[in-house]
């Protein structure tokens, strides 16, 4: 699963938004999003 949010892997254990998109061209999308997302990891 992605997050629709930061585009990142939700990982097993974290808790997560489901959401179901209803549009004219499909049947309907079930997209994911982070409870709370994480900021990337980034190397300074
Ligand atoms: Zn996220």
């Amino acid at each position: 699963m992605i997050c629709a949010k930061c585009q990142q892997g939700i990982k097993s254990g974290e808790e997560y938004d489901t959401i179901t998109v209803h549009s004219a061209s499909a049947a309907g999308a079930t997209i994911y999003r982070h409870f709370v997302c994480q900021p990337k990891p980034r190397r300074s």
